[in-house]
């Protein structure tokens, strides 16, 4: 038996739950469970911390570990598929779904824990992360842009979506007009909605930020003419046309901070100092009543984190 996690799941429609991988806070990341017909999926994993809740997840649907077909790794970003390895290890019959640019770091790790060591440095890196486990070459599902593949008796199309990262992919939910957009259609934390009215931003973290491939991701997504999206940070979000089109919006503003800055001494600082208040200004807009304290809690990493990333693009020179 599992443990009693039932204040960490979310459910909704067509078989779909939010699990909270328990991520620096509660409510920041969630792993995706996709039920349908007696068979399961993940979509993204969390870390390697995070698997004794996707575990319970099951027990407490009362799924057995063999009846998981798929573990949908959006992209290897450590949060979403750092997870993936030792979630994998419970599950027999499961394959990895993952981008053909990702799946040699799911198979040979190195490079993306010294990546993710470079980004976090090493203490904080083994609290959020602990073990990441390989996954074996032919236990992996490399996925064609386009490609389709059954749970259950649904269709899942899998959707290359550069912009966030060079190797992400969406998963769209043909019969039910949903996506699983991992980080591609931003960040929307529930901490932010005001009435059920949901706040967006973009997540521009290292090392692949590239603004078009983004606006043109976020357009192909929203070509299918969804109902719901189903994001990484964090779950559901449904008012979508204001979604896409604010967050469009906020990858433009971010972008044009970035080469506003290119030249300047202070870029680091700079950068940072004005994206909060950025972000601050649209909370303050949308009607976001908590202080400066609980927002400076809610955004600083991510700050951190896009900054870091529009920095990276300002050097590839791309900007
Ligand atoms: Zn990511």
């Amino acid at each position: 038996m599992g443990a009693d996690i039932s204040g960490k799941l979310t459910d909704f429609a067509a078989g779909i739950t939010a699990i909270d991988t328990d991520y620096v806070r509660p409510g920041l990341a969630a792993s995706h469970l996709v039920v349908d017909g007696g068979r399961a999926a993940f979509v993204d994993t969390g870390t390697t911390l995070s698997v004794p809740n996707l575990l319970a997840a099951l027990a407490m649907k009362d799924i057995d570990p063999a009846d998981v077909d798929w573990v949908l790794a959006t992209h290897v970003h450590l949060d979403h598929a750092g997870g993936a390895g030792e979630l994998m290890r419970h599950l027999p019959n499961a394959r990895c779904a993952i981008h053909p640019r990702g799946a040699r770091h799911l198979a040979e790790p190195s490079k993306l824990i010294a990546g993710s060591i470079a980004v976090y440095g090493e203490a904080r890196y083994r609290e959020l992360y602990g073990e990441i486990v390989p996954i074996e070459q032919d236990r992996l599902f490399v996925v064609g842009d386009g490609e389709r593949i059954l749970l259950g008796s649904r269709s899942l199309e899998l959707i290359h979506t550069p912009g966030h990262a060079l190797h992400h992919y969406c998963v769209v939910d043909l019969d039910y007009y949903r996506i699983f957009a991992g980080d591609t259609f931003g960040i929307s934390y529930r901490d932010f909605d005001v009435n059920g009215r949901e706040f967006i931003f973009p997540t521009t973290t290292p090392v692949h930020f590239d603004p078009e491939a983004l606006y043109a991701s976020v357009d192909r997504l929203m070509s299918y003419r969804p109902e719901a999206i189903y994001l990484t940070h964090y779950a559901e979000v449904r008012d979508l046309e204001r979604l896409a089109h604010e967050l469009k919006q906020r990858v433009r503003a971010f972008a044009d901070l970035g080469r506003r800055h290119a030249g300047t001494p202070d870029r680091s600082r700079k950068l940072r100092v004005e994206m909060y208040a950025m972000l601050s200004g649209w909370l303050d807009e949308h009607g976001f009543s908590d202080d400066g304290k609980r927002r400076h809690w809610l955004l600083d990493d991510d700050v951190e984190l896009n900054c870091q990333g529009i920095e990276v693009w300002l050097d590839r020179g791309s900007a």
